[in-house]
């Protein structure tokens, strides 16, 4: 019986910065940063900045020596074109599996035959074909675990592998590249647990492969033990083919300048309910309450920070764009003070529900019998809502509540065009 199988780990290179470079040539073989929002730090870097020395998280205004100096091209997040980038990349790999995990942005695991020769094959077929359907650069990681995978996949991206592409099968040469790899390098171990690791003589990821799984359980956690497991080629870590749902959900934003006028700030606060909204509605859930999020205090001096907010309860759970709108200007009334200089408004969507467990109210009219067909039609209006904007663009249709977004609106002042999702931004040839 042979029902094993590989897993492979498919990773963009400077996801980013290679989507930008896909719609823009000049901004091949230079170096290139894309900020974060608000054009606050670096967070995305091409190797030639890597090559500069710009460490990730590097904020703007400490970088414009060197971008003067290095002539850095600089880019503003543009997260429309990086979403639907990264969903292109997804469904050309899910035609090479049935058994598919979309980990971040810009990774996936998926399953391949237990067969190196053709697992070996099937991805350098699909690194070619992501490639040339879409410009992107992939490197692919194959091994029995999900945590071998992503040293394997490290692997073929730091040694510039011509194939791109690494597979760890035999123990062997899975315990020479484990004997070469700091613990720290390892996936899920992050800088605290390497130095306690460190302090108690495991060095290596060979060490931690090595080390008793009782101990690790002991000394640090069931999931240190699993990651040891894996290293030993046990697969323990599950696939989520199905992204767990959120159980609660914030939707926040800082403003491009610092505000005071209310009607400014509740149309912000109106464009983060309605998203909040678009993406309960999406994993099928209700909200009860939310809690609505204010901040006071100037950019530049983080001490003089105030955080405001208040809870809303609703008479039910709802995804209503429009029922939470109410209740979010009801708080946003409460705890607004005129002549203050804010700087960022949110909301947190709390005790989220399963649409098939809502507790419906005695109240609510059952579907076709009600005395006001505006308000049980309310879900079929939201859908119809959804299915316009997904078709037409964001903000296609909106609640007026939103207003413009022009008074609010964080600063990007580098971004590139929606390339791929708005008609008007395709690319021209002239
Ligand atoms: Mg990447």
């Amino acid at each position: 019986m042979n029902n094993r199988s590989l897993i492979a780990l498919c990773d963009v290179n400077n996801f980013y910065v290679s989507c930008e470079r896909v719609f823009n040539s000049r901004l091949v073989g230079k170096p290139v940063i894309v900020l974060s929002n608000n054009d606050g730090c670096a967070i995305a870097r091409s190797d030639e900045a890597k090559q500069l020395g710009i460490e990730m998280g590097t904020p703007f205004f400490q970088l414009k020596d060197l971008i003067k100096q290095y002539d850095i091209q600089v880019l503003s997040s543009n997260y429309a074109l990086y979403g639907d980038m990264s969903e292109r990349v997804q469904q050309i790999i899910r035609q090479y599996t049935d058994s598919f995990e979309n980990y971040s942005i810009d990774e996936s695991f998926f399953r391949l035959p237990d067969n190196d020769v053709v697992a070996i094959e099937q991805s350098a077929r699909l690194i070619d074909q992501i490639q040339t359907w879409l410009g992107l650069p992939v490197c692919i990681g194959i091994a029995p675990t999900k945590t071998l995978a992503k040293l394997a996949n490290r692997y073929a991206k730091k040694q510039k592998l011509p194939s791109k592409l690494h597979l760890l099968s035999r123990p062997e040469a899975t315990d020479a590249l484990l004997e070469k790899t700091d613990v720290g390098h390892i996936w899920g171990i992050g800088r605290r647990m390497k130095a306690h690791m460190h302090a108690m003589g495991l060095y290596s990821a060979l060490d931690l492969k090595n080390a008793s799984p009782k101990q690790l359980r002991d000394r640090f956690s069931v999931v240190v033990e699993r990651t040891g497991r894996e290293l030993a080629g046990t697969e323990c870590i599950d696939f989520e083919e199905m992204p767990p749902k959120k159980k609660q959900l914030i939707c926040s934003r800082s403003f491009g300048s610092r505000l005071s006028d209310f009607e400014t700030i509740s149309n912000a606060l109106a464009y983060h309910i309605t998203r909040g909204c678009v993406s309960l509605r999406k994993q099928d859930s209700h909200a009860q309450s939310i809690k609505v999020l204010l901040e006071s205090g100037s950019f530049s001096d983080d001490g003089g920070i105030r955080r405001y907010s208040i809870g809303i309860q609703l008479a039910e759970p709802s995804c209503n764009t429009a029922d939470f709108i109410k209740a979010g200007m009801l708080g946003l009334r409460k705890i607004f003070k005129p002549d203050t200089p804010y700087r960022k408004t949110g909301v947190c969507f709390l005790d989220l529900t399963d649409q098939a467990e809502r507790q419906v109210s005695l109240f609510e009219p059952a579907p076709g019998v009600g005395e006001e067909p505006a308000d049980y039609n309310s879900e079929g209006l939201m859908q119809a809502l959804d299915a316009v904007n997904q078709r037409f663009g964001k903000n296609t249709l909106k609640f007026a509540r939103e207003g413009t977004h022009a008074g609010w609106t964080m600063q990007s002042n580098y971004k590139t065009h929606a390339y791929t999702t708005r008609w008007d931004d395709l690319l021209r040839v002239q």
